[in-house]
């Protein structure tokens, strides 16, 4: 099997519910000609499965990880793909690559390493970057791309919305002296410390690399978060104002709920602009545009 060069390659086993670095893969293969019949026919079943050509899923989302089960399911190799910027990330089904590509080029470098059959993009809707490569590379490797995008959020009456397309605006958006409530991630959080009015409650799943000013709460989370637990947060911080992503999907719109019971105001970012791209919004779509396994 080849890897891409300093990427880290895991091989989950048949249950996906504990996952083996290729080291241990290794040692494993390397089992004495006495080892349970059993256990080699199983490994013997992986060594084969290891000769499909795999799909590449982009990943780092719920959807990723339920798409990874649901190929799996209908036969399919996979290769999830992770940033790694989350420290310990819930990990998928089947295979796992770790880090970065090194842009279109070492996308590329990879599909043709790993003879990859198809791609199928599950990012999150604001992970635009990593979309543009994977569409990018599948054209110049002309293999099937398919991406899966959760619908967006819709205002349902009676909230009370500022769109903005992006963090900046946000920052500008907010009113002077708001207690805004920041669930944007840690990726642009420190955009909102030029505005020394504000007192922010920020959450996300990992630290911010940036120190926090005087006026900054801080509170590690990873999604999903009940009604109440939201409520009760943004309660006690007094927030008037949440600051969020439209990145739609039912595990982070709890908040939304509380916002609109709450009378607050809401700064929704909307989604970046990406190519003309093939999307789906339901993973069960994403197979009748994948050749099959
Ligand atoms: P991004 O801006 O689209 O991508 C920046 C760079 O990070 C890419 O050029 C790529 O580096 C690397 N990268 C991103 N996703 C990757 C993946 N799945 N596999 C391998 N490399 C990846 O991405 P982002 O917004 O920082 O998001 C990073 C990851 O977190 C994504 O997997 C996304 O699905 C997940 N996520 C993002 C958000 C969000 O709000 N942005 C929210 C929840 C989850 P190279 O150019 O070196 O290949």
């Amino acid at each position: 099997m080849s890897i891409a060069k300093g990427k880290l390659l895991q091989m989950p086993n048949d249950t996906g519910s504990e996952n083996t670095q290729l080291k241990d893969v290794q040692a494993k293969d390397a089992q004495p000609k006495d080892a349970q019949p059993k256990d080699a026919q199983a490994e013997s079943a992986k060594r084969e499965s290891r000769k499909q050509r795999p799909i590449l899923l982009l990943g780092g989302t719920s959807e990723a990880r339920r798409l990874a089960e649901l190929l799996i399911r209908e036969g399919y190799r996979v290769i999830s793909s992770l940033a790694g910027v989350t420290s310990e990330p819930v990990l998928p089904k089947g295979e796992v690559r770790i880090g970065g590509f090194g842009g279109v080029d070492g996308m590329v470098e990879f599909i043709k390493a790993e003879n990859v059959l198809a791609i199928a993009d599950a990012s999150h809707p604001f992970a635009a970057q990593i979309t543009r490569n994977g569409f990018e590379a599948a054209k110049a490797t002309e293999l099937s791309y398919v991406r899966v995008e959760r619908k967006p959020w819709k205002p349902l009456g009676n909230e009370r919305w500022t769109r903005v397309a992006d963090v900046e605006a946000a920052v500008r958006a907010l009113s002077k002296n708001s207690r805004a409530f920041v669930a944007i991630g840690r990726k642009d959080l420190e955009k909102f410390a030029v505005r020394d009015d504000l007192s922010i409650l920020a959450r996300s799943i990992e630290e911010p690399e940036m120190e926090l000013p005087e006026n900054w709460k801080f509170i590690q989370g990873r999604p999903p978060f009940s009604y109440d637990d939201e409520y009760s947060l943004m309660a006690q911080a007094k927030v008037d104002t949440l600051v969020v992503k439209n990145s739609g999907g039912k595990a982070v719109s709890a908040k939304l709920q509380v916002a609109r019971d709450r009378r607050m105001r809401v700064i929704m970012i909307e989604r970046p602009e990406l190519p003309d791209i093939r999307k789906v919004r339901k993973i069960e779509q994403v197979v009748q545009f994948l050749p099959r396994p």
